[in-house]
């Protein structure tokens, strides 16, 4: 059985124990999680139809044959332009005759009343309410591409650091094309999500976007960029000087925020409340004068989306549980001067957390320890 077969067969007795009878899917992640296809939206109707028991069938253009590729599922039924999906999809919905439905969390609208006009007697709830809980404790292959992801991110961070004194005179947005032709070049898929170089001042916004402003000597940089691998995310943050002597109370603030993203890895193993971790993180930043500048929540549950559940928030109240998988990302922003931001990934193990993420934590450059 494959992984997504496997998964699909979880989802199906959680939809009965949740009294639903179907998950409609549109194409996105809970699609591709259940069914290993990668498709994406388009105006022609694409559905997958999985019923509380029995095979989950794919609703597809005739045109869009392609899409079946990368799938277990081969129920698919095809429909042409010149009928459209009612021929296929009316029968499917009243084989299944759902009293209680769970629809895809980011359906089009049009797709989800559609679906309402044909299906006037039932009920709807989202999809997240069986799958959010099923995709929080990844499974194997998830684990495998997650790590894959995180050692691109690994080596591409080795050679950003490796810049040294070269990097500086370039401007962000040129680091940030360096980091991604890095990922690229270590089999990364693209970027999940756009680069953030943020120099200097810069560093201080959590979001900066990569701008035109050069590298100077003595700048704090923070570099926060993730691939993708077999559709799984990387999600790394170092603060590093390339050159120079960085600015005044730079290095107490570097040596609190790595303190506080050890103290909050080490605070994970099952059990505990993601509360507990954010706490462990912003107790060791409020003890040293810095609580206002910690401006986020610690970190996000990283799968198929770079942010879904766990949260680790200061009131987070889920129990930690083996093959859970998010980001530590303490931060300390300090507006006009620099930012301080150190992220991995951790996965909950048996005992404790393994970081995914093993490149150097330090700021200096040139220094190739690993830790
Ligand atoms: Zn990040
Ligand atoms: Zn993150």
């Amino acid at each position: 059985m494959t992984p997504f077969e496997r998964r699909t067969r979880c989802a199906q007795s959680r939809l009965v124990a949740a009294g639903a009878d179907a998950l409609l899917l549109s194409p996105g992640h809970n699609c591709h999680y259940l069914s290993g296809a990668r498709i994406e939206s388009s105006e022609r109707l694409r559905l997958l139809v999985v019923p509380a028991s029995g095979d989950p069938t794919f609703v597809l253009p005739t045109l869009d044959s392609d899409l079946r590729d990368g799938t277990w599922i081969d129920n698919i039924r095809t429909w042409d332009d010149d009928t459209g999906p009612g021929p296929v999809l009316g029968p499917l919905l009243d084989d299944i005759d759902p009293s209680h439905a769970l629809l895809a969390d980011d359906m089009q609208v049009r797709v989800s009343i559609d679906l309402r006009r044909r299906l006037p007697e039932t009920t709807f709830g989202l999809a997240s309410e069986v799958l959010a809980s099923l995709r929080r404790r990844k499974d194997a292959a998830e684990l495998d591409a997650l790590r894959a992801a995180a050692r691109a991110a690994d080596e591409a961070m080795r050679d950003v650091r490796a810049l040294g004194a070269d990097a500086v005179g370039r401007t962000e947005a040129d680091l940030a094309a360096f980091v991604e032709a890095r990922l690229a070049a270590h089999g990364g898929e693209g970027v999940a999500f756009d680069t953030i170089v943020g120099a200097g001042p810069n560093g201080a916004d959590p979001h900066h976007a990569s701008g035109d402003r050069p590298i100077r000597a003595g700048d704090p940089v923070v570099l926060d960029f993730g691939t993708r691998l077999d559709g799984y995310p990387s999600d790394q943050t170092r603060t590093v000087v390339f050159d120079g002597e960085p600015p005044a109370a730079f290095e107490r603030v570097h040596g609190v925020v790595r303190e506080a993203q050890d103290a909050a890895v080490a605070a994970v193993e099952p059990g505990v409340r993601t509360g507990a971790v954010d706490r462990a993180a912003r107790s060791v930043i409020e003890a040293a004068g810095y609580g206002d500048r910690f401006v986020h929540r610690t970190g996000h549950g990283v799968g198929l989306d770079v942010h879904e559940e766990p949260y680790i928030v200061a009131d987070g109240d889920i129990a930690l549980e083996p093959g859970m998988v998010f980001s530590v990302e303490p931060g300390v922003y300090l507006p006009d001067r620099f930012g301080v931001r150190i992220e991995d990934l951790v996965v909950v193990t048996e005992d404790g957390a393994e970081r995914l993420n093993r490149t150097d934590r330090g700021w200096e450059c040139g220094d190739e320890t690993e830790r």
